[in-house]
């Protein structure tokens, strides 16, 4: 029998502590972290995963939208929050739940400026962002002299951060591209700095940035899929313990005879009699229509069992003629022995994706082992 009647999704606190302690340990003492718990903590819980790097210390949280920062704050959280894309129709409520915003542009800026003129508030910390090369969010390095003639002496604000962001800190052969943006950032920060007055804090990198270049940790580091369990190389990999697993149950055993059809516009018609499983996760569950028709595999009691014909949108098959198994028995889609970066190769994706994908309607249980 399965410890779970129903698809599960476990979330282990104790892995999330070892791979903050695995990560704080490639910083200097004086480097501060910042958990990135954006798209409910990659996939995961955001406020069971904010309130347990609380816990244990963690100096800053970073969401991608407002209302994720507003759950954060309504379910208790006290540290700094930046919201890393807000947007001017939210700026109220960011200063009304003591959110920081991600000031990125000119219009943005002065849309912040209004509302803070018109509430006048004192030094609201606010984090200004440079694009060196990822061309999505940021101000360019030629906006500087104009961004510090309209922050200079503004009393209303107080720059708390200021940062980048790589493109391509994971990959070796991006070496060079990577150190340019990081030269690009240095010599922003050497015309902006000495104009600012007091020091904000600076930071680069992600957690791939972390783990290939030390030399641009700055005063901070954001990470977010590192404390998930995951680093984007086998070689880091190892040092870290995925903090999710997705588990599932068998449903119903099918013996299938040679020459039917398994699921949906029969796209397996079985060429020998074989026996499938019906697993209760489908594609509004996260495991997309890229698996199924042999990508991608679950494990149940130890073996890999194939997926098989389409994904469904609440069921996927499994092949499990060669498997030792029977209804009610616990399936695994991925977790600590079955990573999920594994997983999502064979569908052309990333474990970021895989992970973020599990819906809101999956059972989230939280465990400390
Ligand atoms: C999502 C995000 C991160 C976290 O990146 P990981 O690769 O998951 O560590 C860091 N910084 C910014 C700006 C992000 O959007």
């Amino acid at each position: 029998m399965s410890e779970y009647q129903e698809s599960t999704l476990q979330i282990d606190l104790s892995a999330l502590t070892h791979n903050v302690t695995y990560l704080r340990g490639k910083l200097k003492e004086s480097t501060k972290m910042l958990a990135v718990v954006k798209a409910a903590g990659y996939g995961s819980d955001a406020i069971a995963i904010a309130k347990h790097l609380e816990s244990i210390n963690i100096d800053y949280l970073a969401v991608a939208y407002t209302k994720e920062g507003v759950a954060l704050r309504d379910a208790g959280i006290k540290l700094p929050i930046l919201v890393l894309h807000p947007q001017p129709s939210n700026f109220k409520t960011i200063i009304d739940r003591c959110l920081e915003p991600n000031i990125y542009s000119f219009r943005v800026l002065e849309l912040f400026l209004e509302e803070v003129s018109a509430l006048t508030l004192k030094k609201y910390p606010i984090h200004l962002k440079f694009n060196t090369g990822l061309n999505r969010l940021g101000f360019l390095p030629l906006d500087v002299v104009s961004l510090l003639g309209k922050i200079k002496g503004h009393s209303g604000i107080e720059v708390r951060s200021v940062f980048t962001h790589l493109a391509a800190s994971e990959d070796p052969e991006e070496k060079d591209f990577t150190k340019s943006q990081i030269e690009k950032f240095d010599e922003i920060l050497s015309h902006l700095l000495p104009s600012l007055g007091r020091r904000p804090i600076i930071h680069a990198t992600n957690t791939s940035g972390i783990l290939n270049y030390p030399e641009a940790h700055y005063d901070m580091v954001r990470t977010g899929i590192g404390i998930y369990g995951y680093a984007n190389d086998p070689k880091y990999d190892i040092h870290l313990k995925p903090v999710t697993s997705l588990l599932s149950v068998i449903s119903q055993i099918h013996e299938i005879a040679r020459g039917q059809s398994v699921g949906y516009n029969r796209a397996l018609i079985a060429q020998k009699p074989i026996r499938t499983a019906t697993i209760p996760l489908g594609h509004a569950d996260g495991i997309s229509r890229y698996y199924g028709n042999g990508i991608g595999w679950v494990t149940i009691n130890g073996e890999k069992a194939p997926m098989v014909g389409n994904i469904c949108m609440d069921m996927l098959m499994v092949d499990v003629s060669e498997i030792d198994c029977t209804e009610g028995d616990t399936v695994l889609v991925f977790g600590p022995d079955n990573p999920a970066s594994q997983l999502a190769q064979h569908a052309n994706s990333i474990s970021y994706e895989l992970l973020t994908a599990v819906s809101s309607r999956i059972t989230r249980v939280v465990v400390q082992k």
